[in-house]
């Protein structure tokens, strides 16, 4: 059964180092018509449900733990009875989200996590946070990146726990070998591709 990709976009704030910003972020759910996974947990439960479309839910798969990205997972979690996976290093990003509350299941590097006849690999991606990972699709032919690479250029890298040489060589490392073409669906805006941020960065 073919795997396809959802989307939607969910509103509402962000908040690190005692600053609140409003936010658009997108959500994205990569799956078949049984099951799917779904990447972030933003803002609304109600919005991301109407992403899933009534399917099984296999994980909950955080690509970082500011609270715009998994502000909804527990809720998520609780009605979809399905395990939040985070990699462990965003742990005090995490711990600000939901200090009472703990994710399931650790993400690591290389680890492959299957959706209906799919491989979806997972890419340890630090800078943007330190446990960032971005969920990569060769079958698809795109990349699932948080807010470790946008339309233009590497995610931000001002607020604690973010550090810019370290997603530039994240980025370098682990996205510019994926093919050029390769489809980049973001935390936040529009798409781009490899080749097109290639370029941007230089
Ligand atoms: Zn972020």
């Amino acid at each position: 059964m073919a795997v396809r990709v959802d989307h939607g976009v969910t509103s509402g704030t962000f908040s690190l180092d005692g600053e609140t910003h409003q936010v658009d972020n997108n959500v994205w759910v990569i799956g078949d018509d049984q099951e799917c996974l779904v990447i972030d947990a933003p803002h609304s439960v109600e919005d991301i449900l109407a992403v899933v479309g009534g399917r099984r839910v296999k994980a909950i798969v955080c690509t970082h733990a500011h609270d715009d990205h998994v502000g909804m997972a527990p809720a998520l979690r609780e009605i979809v009875r399905a395990p939040i996976l985070l990699h462990p290093d965003d742990r005090p990003l995490w711990e600000l989200a939901h200090p009472d509350d703990l994710w399931d299941a650790d993400l690591s590097d290389g680890q492959v996590i299957e959706i209906g006849d799919t491989d979806v690999t997972v890419l340890h991606t630090p800078g943007h946070a330190p446990g960032a990972v971005c969920l990569s699709v060769p079958s698809l032919g795109c990349v699932f990146t948080g807010d470790t690479l946008f339309q233009g250029g590497p995610g931000a890298t001002g607020r604690s726990f973010s550090d810019r040489p370290t997603i530039e060589s994240s980025i370098r490392a682990k996205l510019f070998p994926l093919p050029g073409e390769t489809v980049v669906h973001t935390g936040h805006g529009d798409d781009t591709t490899i080749a097109a941020e290639v370029s941007n960065l230089g």
